[in-house]
């Protein structure tokens, strides 16, 4: 498997980092030795000193499609769940600067903690969803998915242009505005329309 993530889909956390608003949905990936399940901790890296939060809405994939059309990418997920993207913003404010690949600073190992996965019939439309990270019990993210960029099935039919989705595959779809730091003892808290789907600690 692996894991699609989706840069600058919202508009206010573009800004936030003074992007540019793409034209094109923004992709890059992490490998399955991001993964990082079942609340499992997460042990704050050497390499940096400015590992950033971001909570994004994760699609799961669940059949293999190549050039997918927007009009039928729906029929190819019906699983989300949340999920961290976790960021070296040290490491890639460098990348950027010298318009190098984003890797180093997003595909480490435990970049991408993941909740498990709930059905899509839970709610009434993707692009209608309402999702939410607290950090010590004070809330530091809220997005709605009616504000992304490029809608789920836009980003679908993006992507599989160029890269094959197979079963199991994961969407990261961006992340809104409110990113910042972790320390050490931080307890982030992630949920999809007030449901707690992720807890989990930074070590
Ligand atoms: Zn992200």
């Amino acid at each position: 498997m692996k894991i699609i993530a989706i840069g600058r889909n919202y508009i206010n956390h573009a800004k936030e980092l003074n992007n540019a608003i793409p034209e094109q949905p923004v992709f890059f990936m992490k490998p399955e030795t991001a993964l990082l399940q079942k609340n499992r901790p997460f042990y704050y890296p050497e390499f940096s000193n400015n590992i950033h939060y971001e909570v994004e809405i994760v699609v799961r994939i669940n059949k293999i499609g190549k050039y997918i059309e927007e009009q039928f990418a729906h029929k190819y997920y019906n699983q989300i769940g949340i999920g961290i993207d976790f960021t070296a913003r040290d490491l890639q404010e460098i990348q950027k600067k010298k318009g190098l690949p984003w890797e180093i600073a997003k595909a480490f190992d435990n970049s991408a903690p993941i909740s498990h996965f709930v059905d899509l019939s839970n709610y009434k439309d993707i692009q209608d969803i309402h999702f939410s990270l607290d950090i010590n019990q004070k809330n530091v993210q809220t997005g709605h998915t009616k504000d992304m960029l490029f809608s789920v099935d836009k980003i679908i039919a993006y992507v599989s242009q160029f890269v094959s989705l197979k079963i199991g595959d994961l969407i990261f779809t961006g992340t809104p505005a409110g990113v910042g730091k972790v320390k050490i003892g931080d307890r982030l808290v992630a949920s999809i329309e007030k449901e707690e789907l992720l807890n989990f600690e930074i070590k």
